[in-house]
């Protein structure tokens, strides 16, 4: 039997995104892109050969890049139906959609989960190690979710509703506890602060704090994190929790039913937050 094959990495670019390298011996696929200029540069550098390129959703800082990487490396981009990227990717646009499956490298595979609420197009990239051993069983999938859920939070309501957005963290968050997740942002410790700023006691929150800023300060990612990790410390995984509940109410001041109005007022109440 075999290790794990693959080697995820990550390249930050621009102020806070991190592009994911998914790199098997000296091949390596690309997720976000949002500035290609450091990884063609990490290309060269490390002699890879670009298989191809993974976008999660149409904003900017994930498909900024994709122009200028398609000039040096013709190499098929796999993503979600949008003007913007079919545009950005010309004859190299591979569409895809809920259920699809990629072949990354042999033995590895990408399963498509359309996962709407930060923008109706955006999906997730689940990578698997088919060839599993218990070493890989034991390491889990791999979760490349772009801003859809990060680290204690999740990304801005652009597209909605609260009620599809809901059910799509929630349905990651069914995923293994042992799932790692790479989020598109390094916006961990600042989740963190929000959610401790609602629940400054709550043990999970304060112990995942301690252990990112552990990993800030020796100049390590706070990702990837893991799904149970998630279930534990991050709030809008949290929506149906007394406590929470009781403050959200508090705050918005008007009566609360619903998961979807909790989730609702919960991103409002970060959307708000300094
Ligand atoms: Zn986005």
């Amino acid at each position: 039997m075999t290790n794990p094959t693959i080697n995820i990495t990550p390249l930050p670019i621009l102020a806070s995104n991190y592009l994911w390298l998914i790199r098997q011996d000296l091949h390596v696929w690309a997720v976000d892109p949002g500035d290609s200029v450091e990884l063609c540069k990490y290309i060269k550098s490390e002699g890879l050969k670009l298989k191809g390129v993974l976008i999660t959703h149409s904003h900017n800082d994930h498909v900024g890049g994709l122009e200028y990487l398609l000039q040096a490396y013709q190499v098929p981009v796999y993503a979600p139906r949008h003007p913007k990227i079919e545009a950005l990717a010309a004859s190299f646009f591979r569409a895809v959609d809920e259920g699809d499956k990629l072949q990354l490298f042999e033995g590895v595979e990408a399963c498509v989960w359309h996962v709407p609420g930060h923008l109706d197009e955006h999906v997730a990239f689940i990578v698997n190690e088919a060839d599993s051993d218990i070493d890989k069983k034991a390491a889990g999938p791999h979760l490349f979710c772009g801003d859809t859920l990060f680290s204690a939070g999740c990304g801005r309501m652009f597209a909605g509703p609260a009620e599809l957005y809901l059910s799509s963290l929630l349905r990651l968050a069914a995923l293994p506890d042992a799932t790692k997740v790479y989020c598109a942002h390094e916006y961990t410790l600042a989740n963190l602060e929000w959610a401790l700023s609602l629940l400054p006691a709550d043990a999970a929150l304060l112990d995942k704090k301690r252990r990112v800023q552990d990993l800030l300060d020796k100049g390590l990612a706070s990702l990837p994190s893991t799904i149970r990790d998630e279930k534990q410390a991050n709030l809008f995984l949290r929506t149906d929790e007394k406590a929470l509940r009781q403050i959200l109410s508090k705050w918005h001041k008007l009566q609360l039913n619903s998961a979807d109005e909790y989730f609702s007022v919960l991103r409002q109440h970060k959307d708000h937050w300094a």
